[in-house]
């Protein structure tokens, strides 16, 4: 078995690639920059979105695409220009694998797409929200529609589609979470805002599983949420906090202040609500680290 990923040189990309090739399956990673490879089964191939070129033999040679391509969403401010890169990075290049698979005799049987857990909008509430539910209408939400849809149109050309709505994904080196926590490592952490905003979390071994049960079982059709915990903030904080011995002494981090650091995107951090996991636990799936202490003290 062959799989492509999109964007696996990043953080869940790497992992993925191990995970799959202890599996025994070939790896190919379509990047923007050329490497090379000194690893048996595993290659690289280029794309070029501004100049819509990609290696067409690299994507139709493959089984399975994984598609985690795209401009990173906690990054920078998030501007028109901004906004429109996090959009374009991961549709038009979906875009792209669809044009070369629809004009070009291709084996390949799915299409696995990234999404965010934040597709239901970025707000507090006593809402769990199951895939049926919704989506939101804050920018992150529209990402997730326009990332979904770029993701749904291959079924047109006979190829399943799954999409993984994921959570701050949580591992031992540069994660989202590792950037959150980095005050109560530094001894003056916080919550923030409120501290009850929910923090849906997946530790990163679980999504990389995710991603491979999706490919192997053909049976799951559609968007799944990938979060396997959620806890308010300050519970997470406080959390973190005593796994790293560490005193909790400072007051809240006041929301208007993350907001003028922040602009928009400080509604990653200030507002969320839990996410339901029945439906890909339905599908068989089993999340190895199932309770926010278990994921915590694996990473941390
Ligand atoms: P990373 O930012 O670590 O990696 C994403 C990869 O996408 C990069 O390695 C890069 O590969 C490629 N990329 C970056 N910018 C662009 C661009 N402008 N155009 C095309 N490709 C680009 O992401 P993660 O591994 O953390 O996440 C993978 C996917 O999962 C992402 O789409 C992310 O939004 C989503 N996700 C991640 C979460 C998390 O907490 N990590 C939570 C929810 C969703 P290269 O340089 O080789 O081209």
């Amino acid at each position: 078995m062959k799989v492509l990923i999109t964007g696996g040189t990043g953080l869940v990309g790497s992992f993925l690639t191990d995970l799959l090739l202890s599996n025994n399956i070939e790896v190919m990673v379509l990047s923007r920059s050329e490497k090379e490879s000194q690893v048996k089964g595993l290659s690289y191939a280029v794309w070029n979105l501004a100049k819509e070129t990609i290696d067409i033999e690299a994507v139709c040679s493959v089984d399975h695409i994984i598609h985690l391509a795209g401009a990173n969403i906690g990054d920078k401010r998030w501007t028109d220009k901004q906004k429109e890169l996090i959009i374009d990075s991961r549709v038009k290049t979906a875009d792209l694998i669809y044009k070369t698979l629809k004009e070009n005799k291709h084996q390949v049987k799915t299409f696995v797409s990234a999404s965010g857990a934040d597709c239901y909008g970025l707000e507090t509430t006593n809402n769990c929200y199951e895939e049926a539910a919704a989506f939101g209408d804050d920018f992150l939400a529209k990402v997730c529609v326009a990332w979904e849809n770029a993701a749904n149109q291959f079924n047109h050309l006979g190829i399943r589609i799954v999409s993984l709505r994921t959570g701050v994904v949580c591992a031992s080196k540069d994660s989202a979470l590792q950037k959150m926590i980095k005050p109560i490592a530094l001894g003056f952490g916080s919550p923030l805002g409120s501290g009850k905003q929910v923090m849906s979390l997946i530790h990163i071994q679980d999504l990389c599983n995710m991603y491979l049960h999706a490919i192997n079982n053909v049976d799951l059709q559609g968007a799944y949420n990938a979060v396997a915990v959620n806890n308010t903030n300050e519970e997470v904080t406080q959390k973190v906090a005593k796994i790293l011995h560490k005193p909790l002494f400072m007051p809240k981090v006041p929301a208007f202040m993350l907001r003028l650091f922040f602009g928009e995107m400080a509604s990653i951090i200030l507002e969320g609500s839990a996410v339901d996991n029945t439906k890909i636990k339905a599908t068989g799936f089993e999340f190895k680290y199932d309770s926010l202490e278990s994921v915590l003290k694996d990473v941390l």
